[in-house]
């Protein structure tokens, strides 16, 4: 089905950039949400195919300013067919090294864009969504192997596909299907330090293909996950971590 209305949260770098093209090239209608980044949003909303897409700036932290942007983008596109919660923070707080102060901003703001954020967005998307929609989380291998120095982010991505597996329940009987991808390491700003130098080595290594996702990989995975076809795989998870980490 071409021509979809599609919400892309944090598309302006990224997974979340390279996804907003991956729909615009399918022939799609794109509001490329962002945070702070607007240049960054500027070209990605430049770099899209097609037309008929637009900007929709929130800090997903925010609940006001969330129900502003999907009204706002609900407004502009007429419906939301396909929602990508894909945004997120990746905070280091290892819990040995860390305040309790440290700590307790690191939860709050990890929680609250990765998870509650996620959430909210999908509260207000849910109320534009026909009949046959698809909503797809962008979660974590970090979901199923723990993250050592970013606990609350493993715990917000383990939150994720939880919550997807509870809205494939509660909106399945509109045809609607929920559905997360699991990277390990991508390629982008968020992981760019990690992925330098010698220790780059080591995580390109963790993998028997030697090598990270590109956020174009990601990207054909959360096509896929939202397309007509993909609606019996409502409430799985797709591991795209090259073997990284294998679980049953
Ligand atoms: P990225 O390059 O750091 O981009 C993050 C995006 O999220 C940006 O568009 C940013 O918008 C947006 N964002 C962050 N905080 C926000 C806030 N408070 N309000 C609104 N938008 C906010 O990250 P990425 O690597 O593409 O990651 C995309 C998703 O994939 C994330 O959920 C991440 O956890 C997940 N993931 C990434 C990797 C990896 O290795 N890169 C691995 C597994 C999963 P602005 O810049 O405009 O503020």
């Amino acid at each position: 089905m071409a021509g979809r209305a599609v919400l892309v949260t944090g598309a302006s770098r990224g997974i979340g950039a390279a996804t907003a093209r991956a729909f615009a090239a399918a022939g799609d209608r794109v509001a490329v949400h962002y945070g702070r980044s607007t240049a960054a949003a500027e070209q990605t909303l430049a770099s899209l195919d097609g037309a008929g897409h637009l900007m929709a700036q929130a800090d997903l932290a925010d609940p006001t300013a969330v129900r502003s942007m999907v009204e706002e983008v609900a407004a502009e596109l007429g419906r939301i067919d396909v929602l990508v919660n894909n945004a997120g923070v990746f905070v280091s707080h290892p819990i040995e090294d860390t305040t309790y102060e440290e700590w307790q901003r690191a939860w709050a703001e990890t929680l609250g864009v990765n998870l509650v954020g996620a959430a909210n967005v999908a509260w207000c998307a849910v109320r534009h969504m026909p009949d046959g929609g698809r909503i797809v989380n962008v979660s974590s291998r970090g979901a199923f192997r723990g993250e050592p120095g970013q606990p609350a982010y493993g715990a917000s991505k383990a939150g994720l596909v939880a919550f997807a597996q509870s809205l494939a329940r509660a909106l399945g009987h509109r045809g609607i299907a929920v559905t997360t991808v699991a990277p390990g390491w991508v390629a982008t700003d968020m992981a760019a330090t990690r992925l330098a130098g010698p220790e780059g080595d080591q995580r390109r290594a963790e993998s028997p293909l030697g090598r990270v996702a590109t956020p174009e990989e990601v990207a054909a995975a959360v096509l896929y996950l939202a397309s007509p076809e993909a609606e019996l795989a409502s409430g799985t998870v797709l591991d795209l971590n090259g073997a990284s980490f294998l679980r049953m």
